[in-house]
């Protein structure tokens, strides 16, 4: 489910709120049920549309708040897991409670992010040492040493340097280089028609952020301008995000030598020697045409260019902790039009988003400690192996599969780990310090030291034992390298899962889940990795023929779908991208096929109708269905329907539910109504 939320994280007031008043009201609200009567349109035939039949309700009690884009039911949890998050944050940072280093870390962190006053004060005082080294800048062969600065200050210019698991040996970790340096969502927001009015609006910012950083008007335009050519040939270099799904798109081994040379006129020896990096001899480029580009890009702009693009990345990505004038423009820019969200958040939401990315494992075990329970971690991972033998079955039973590629499916069923709750081992922050008063320095120094504790990695063994999501996480994922599912302590909570729920709503709502992130390892992407999370082709080419044939008929289904309904004759309808989302569609139906087979395998259909007149099976589908009950503002749907692989929640009903024989019977659908298609669709 790797929710991939395409807003930035922006930090920065519109106004003062009190924070530890609001977000202890939020975190005694009682969470809401897993399965809610109260949410279904009985006027809407379940038949037509099941998702408006499921959701209807809900969707009307429940239009976007005016400081969200996205509102769904994941939001009800999230907000109160934030709540939560502020009551651990205020007291820390007032010193009561447990007394640790991590807690002193993490009240002084969020206790200056939300002291605007002494942010305000101090103006851009704080960014000027960094500005003058950028106007200082003599030679482009100078750029090197200001880039690797930026990474270390958590700016994101030019490209991502960093580590991964080896795609040739699952047990070791190396290098990574791939494409960034834009600013927008996706390439296309620089190079497409369908974005002339975004890009128009962002040139307007730019202009803006370099007049609030100090600059006349001519020469903010003018910067403005440099800007936008760097990041506009980057964009052009850059590969796409559906280009991105093939494994072997984006992982190129090559020695140092080799990759040098794709992009000769950078100082790498100088960027690696600074930036701390063990020594290697090869690493994973992911995207080696875009350091083709970049080469092309140092040539042939000129260093006033690139001093304008350098300052930008810099107020850009430390906007967090820049002065009020600064958040609001981004706001107005990132927020409000590009996801149509009207009011920036509260500061204290913003703080606790912030403490989490930078401090996640600091907060995360003062969070499992006031808000784990390990009854359900029990319930889960039975869950999981049940889960796990209805795949099992389901694979020996596939009859366009030779027995071949079908032992090489349950060894790589076989190897997945379940993670549930927390890590094992957590994150040391002993060497990053924290200095209460000091929001910029902050927020530099956990970045710097994050990018150093993943560089160190390179070279050494894998270690299993990390997550790459904080544990308050209203999410999960699999990891289609280490091969393993997580599901966060966060996720495990109403309304996604409840110990005093019946087995019809968790089965039908988190069940699904698990056996959604289970399908990953076998979706379009998953299925090239082996059990050790090595790249390696382990498909006959009949059975891959096959099963590409099978995903094929997904694409076609989602890209009918319509994610945005033009309002003019002029515009057209955005559609969902079969491809992009072809992934999640794959693992959202398998996931809710395996959840059913555990499902029936567990109580059938035989305890009666509940005091709706619902059946348990008609339960367990409700309950898929309002997972996914969603209200968006239609600019969010633009972007969404560009940059995220799942698609919206109406689909991720609709489109599922179209492709089960058990949802039609269950609600007696006659063939030909629209929930019920002639055709249906399955790959797994
Ligand atoms: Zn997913």
């Amino acid at each position: 489910m790797k929710r991939l939320l395409a807003a930035m994280v922006v930090l920065g007031t519109a106004a003062l709120t009190s924070g530890a008043h609001e977000s202890a009201t939020d975190a005694k609200k009682p969470l809401p049920p897993v399965l809610d009567p109260a949410a279904i349109d009985h006027s809407v035939e379940p038949c037509a549309d099941f998702y408006q039949y499921a959701c209807g309700a809900w969707l009307k009690a429940n239009p976007v708040p005016p400081d969200q884009s996205d509102w769904w039911r994941f939001s009800e949890l999230d907000e109160h897991i934030r709540a939560v998050l502020a009551s651990i944050l205020e007291e820390a940072a007032a010193g009561k409670g447990a007394k640790s280093e991590d807690r002193s870390k993490i009240g002084d962190y969020y206790a200056s992010c939300l002291d605007e006053t002494a942010i305000e004060a101090k103006g851009l005082k704080p960014f000027a040492p960094e500005l003058e080294r950028i106007a200082a800048l003599k030679d482009k062969k100078e750029l090197a040493g200001e880039v690797v600065r930026l990474h270390l200050l958590g700016a994101e210019p030019m490209f991502f340097f960093s580590s991964t698991q080896d795609y040739t040996d699952g047990t070791m970790m190396i290098a990574e280089a791939d494409q960034d340096g834009f600013a927008l969502p996706d390439r296309d927001y620089y190079l497409t028609d369908a974005y002339q009015g975004e890009r128009a609006d962002y040139r307007l910012h730019l202009v803006r952020m370099f007049g609030l950083s100090g600059d006349g008007t001519k020469q903010a335009k003018a910067e403005a301008e440099a800007t936008m050519r760097i990041e506009t040939a980057l964009a052009k270099a850059a590969m796409g995000v559906v280009e991105r799904r093939a494994p072997k798109n984006i992982h190129h081994k090559m020695t140092l030598a080799e990759f040098a040379k794709l992009a000769p006129s950078f100082d790498w020896t100088a960027y690696l020697a600074a930036v701390g990096a063990p020594t290697f001899a090869s690493l994973d480029v992911v995207d080696p045409g875009f350091f083709k580009g970049l080469e092309t890009s140092l040539k042939s702009f000129s260093l006033d260019d690139w001093k304008a693009y350098l300052r930008w990345t810099l107020i850009d990505g430390l906007v967090s902790a820049a002065p009020k004038a600064f958040v609001d423009q981004d706001f107005a820019f990132f927020g409000k039009r590009l996801d149509g969200q009207k009011e920036i958040e509260a500061r204290w939401k913003r703080c606790v988003d912030a403490t989490d990315d930078q401090l996640g494992d600091a907060l995360g075990q003062a969070y499992v400690e006031r808000a784990f329970s390990h009854e359900a971690k029990a319930r889960v991972l039975a869950m999981m192996r049940e889960i796990a033998r209805a795949m099992e079955a389901d694979i020996k039973s596939l009859p366009w599969m030779s027995d071949t590629t079908k032992a090489r499916a349950l060894e790589k069923l076989a190897n997945v780990d379940f993670k549930v709750g927390y890590p094992e081992k957590w994150i040391d922050y002993s060497k990053l310090e924290i200095v209460r008063g000091d929001a910029l320095g902050n927020t530099e120094r956990a970045s710097g030291f994050d990018v150093k504790r993943e560089l160190a990695k390179i070279g050494k063994p894998v270690d299993r034992g990390e997550w790459s999501m904080t544990v308050s996480t209203d999410n999960s994922y699999y990891d289609e390298q280490l091969t393993d599912i997580y599901f966060p302590a966060g996720v495990l909570q109403p309304p996604n899962f409840d110990v005093a729920a019946d087995d019809a709503a968790n089965y039908g709502n988190l069940a699904a889940l698990i056996g959604h992130e289970l399908t990953h390892g076998f979706d379009d992407e998953g299925r090239h990795y082996d059990a050790e999370g090595n790249l390696k082709d382990w498909w006959t080419k009949k059975n891959a023929k096959a099963f590409e044939a099978r995903a094929r008929g997904l694409v076609r289904e989602y890209d009918a779908f319509v994610a945005v309904k033009s309002r003019s004759g002029r515009a057209k309808d955005v559609h969902v991208d079969g491809k992009l989302t072809l992934g999640e569609n794959t693992a959202d139906n398998g996931g809710l096929r395996l959840a059913y087979v555990a499902f029936l395998a567990m109580q059938g259909n035989k305890v009666g109708k509940d005091a709706h007149g619902y059946t348990p099976v008609q339960r367990f589908f409700l309950s898929f269905a309002q997972g996914w009950c969603e209200n968006h503002t239609e600019a969010f749907a633009k972007e969404d329907a560009k940059t995220n692989p799942h698609a919206p929640g109406k689909y991720r009903v609709n489109g599922v539910l179209v492709n089960m024989e058990a949802f039609r019977e269950a609600f007696a659908c006659k063939v030909g109504t629209p929930m019920a298609p002639a055709k249906l669709n399955r790959v797994w």
